[in-house]
């Protein structure tokens, strides 16, 4: 057999194995490829003095058009897409990196639902959809308190793929929104700029949902929105996974020092209802406190501790969320910048202080840090309704609900998990921006104020206003109405059709 002939056999072999069928191979002939050559822009003005560049206009290529334009792939973008999808809309979704899935792929949050405690009332809808479609995949572990799952953040890569493609969704990715076209004369939006390997395009969309996370179209569209104070922003974490540690040795030292919610108070001033209190929680932070007195990790390292969740058979321990850093905010590249080297230095003292210090641990190595830098807070917006501290906290219910989320509540010093049946229901109103007609927001940046924040940015809550955001754009592009004014009756009833429970 001469090297061609070994080529061809090799392959076939291969795709053989891979997708049970043989298909026909062809050798590819070998070019260089034509020369070519880019027009590059003409200049424009620089302004040393006001710190500004004038960029000058050039025509840009349409890239896509479409009914319903979702961006940001998150669990808010894939919930999104997939129902204005299902409510017969034609549906692009387009996100900034190489994957579907948002902080769970690209930072490595697998705890999708880790509040499950006994008691809690759910949804339904997309968000548990994807849980239980992930471990029929395979692609997850019981987290290890209740029957909660823990997704394994890279083969959630592949169980959106499959959502994505069998729904029927046109997917982009590698492709970041940078601006927004407005119809001439009015507040509606025509589009999207997007930057790209392909380089500025443009999408055309008769609705756009803003999942961004960090209400990016929202803001470009001149909505407004309220930013925590920096001080006060919840805190970011470079997410890490390791192997070579020793599952049933860690697990035996989780049971002898078991931890609880109430340890969570050490390093947050943290208040609950107190029924939480007793709660195991897989929690690590004075084992930091031991290795800082060992002299092990340096005395400045006290923002160390936070969860483990799930342990592998391989000996891979993953989403340790353990360094929580302050101060920084992520709509500033050169925060993000700082951010993101200084949160690997931290994963790496607190992976450091574990294998000191955490039997199991002892032979354990990075594996790899998430993807990206993870951000808990940024702009929320203000929205026809912002949903308030009282409403999560006291069982809100609305004329417009889209869908109920337990009373969970994580973030800025306040820890209620949903142990007692109760909910409140979720809001159109607060997914509506005031100044832009034809656009929804969905995910962590809704509007609220911070302790609502706290509820809303939990995953299973961003799928709540993704599923909700794209029926509602689907439904009104159908009735021929804006955003603001479609009729609610029929949302509700597509969002019924689609299995979620409203109130
Ligand atoms: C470290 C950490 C731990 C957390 N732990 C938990 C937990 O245990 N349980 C829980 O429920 N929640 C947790 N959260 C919160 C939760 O993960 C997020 O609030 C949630 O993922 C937000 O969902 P989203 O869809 O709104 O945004 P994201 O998940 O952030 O997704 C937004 C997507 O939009 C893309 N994007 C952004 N800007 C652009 C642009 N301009 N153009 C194109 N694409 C863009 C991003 O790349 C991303 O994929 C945690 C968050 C962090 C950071």
């Amino acid at each position: 057999m001469n090297d061609e002939e070994k080529y061809i056999a090799r392959t076939e072999r291969m795709l053989t194995r891979w997708s049970g069928q043989r298909l026909p191979v062809t050798r590819k002939q070998t070019t260089e490829g034509d020369v070519m050559r880019h027009t590059p822009p003409a200049v424009g003005e620089l302004d040393v003095e006001s710190g500004q560049y004038l960029e000058p206009a050039r025509p840009l290529p349409i890239l896509a058009s479409c009914d319903v334009l979702v961006v940001g792939a998150g669990p808010a973008g894939l919930s999104a897409a997939l129902a204005a999808k299902r409510a017969g809309a034609d549906t692009i979704i387009l996100e900034r990196f190489g994957c579907f899935g948002g902080v769970i792929t690209t930072v490595g949050m697998e705890t999708l639902a880790w509040y499950r405690y006994e008691g809690t009332v759910e949804g339904e809808g997309i968000g548990i959809e994807m849980e239980r479609i992930a471990a029929q995949m395979g692609g997850s572990i019981k987290w290890p308190y209740n029957d909660s799952q823990c997704l394994d953040a890279d083969f959630f890569k592949v169980v959106a793929d499959r959502l994505i493609t069998e729904a029927g969704v046109r997917p982009i990715l590698h492709c970041m929104a940078v601006d927004v076209i407005f119809e001439e004369g009015s507040n509606r939006l025509k589009g999207i700029i997007t930057e790209s390997k392909s380089g500025r395009q443009v999408v055309l969309a008769k609705r756009i949902i803003d999942c961004t996370g960090d209400a990016d179209i929202a803001h470009l569209a001149g909505a407004s929105y309220r930013k925590t104070p920096k001080d006060k922003m919840l805190g970011v974490t470079t997410v890490f996974n390791a192997s070579g540690v020793d599952k049933q040795k860690f697990l035996q030292y989780t049971e002898d020092q078991p931890a609880t919610y109430a340890d969570w108070s050490r390093t947050w001033d943290q208040e609950t209802t107190g029924k939480e209190d007793a709660l195991r929680s897989p929690y690590l932070d004075k084992e930091f406190d031991t290795a800082r007195e060992l002299g092990v990790i340096p005395a400045h390292t006290t923002n160390l501790g936070g969860s483990w969740s799930a342990l592998t058979e391989a000996g891979e321990a993953t989403n340790l969320n353990l360094a929580h850093l302050s101060g920084f905010d992520c709509t500033d590249v050169m925060d993000l910048t700082k951010a993101e080297m200084q949160g690997r230095q931290e994963a790496l003292y607190a992976l450091m202080a574990l294998k000191k210090v955490v039997p199991g641990f002892e032979n354990a190595k990075l594996r790899n840090f998430g993807m990206t830098l993870g951000t808990r807070d940024s702009r929320k917006i203000i929205g026809r309704y912002n949903l308030s501290s009282e409403d999560v906290r006291n069982q809100a219910k609305f004329e417009d609900s889209v869908g109920i989320f337990p009373e969970f509540i994580d973030g800025y010093n306040v820890l209620i998990l949903p142990t007692t049946g109760r909910y409140f229901e979720v809001p159109y109103g607060c997914m509506v921006p005031l100044e832009v007609d034809n656009l929804l927001v969905a995910g962590r940046c809704v509007a609220g104020d911070m302790v609502s924040h706290a509820a809303m940015r939990n995953m299973m809550a961003c799928t709540v206003t993704g599923q909700g955001a794209g029926v509602a754009a689907a439904v009104s592009l159908q009735q021929g109405q804006s955003t603001a004014e479609v009729d609610l009756r029929a949302i509700q009833a597509e969002l019924e059709r689609q299995g979620v429970r409203l109130h």
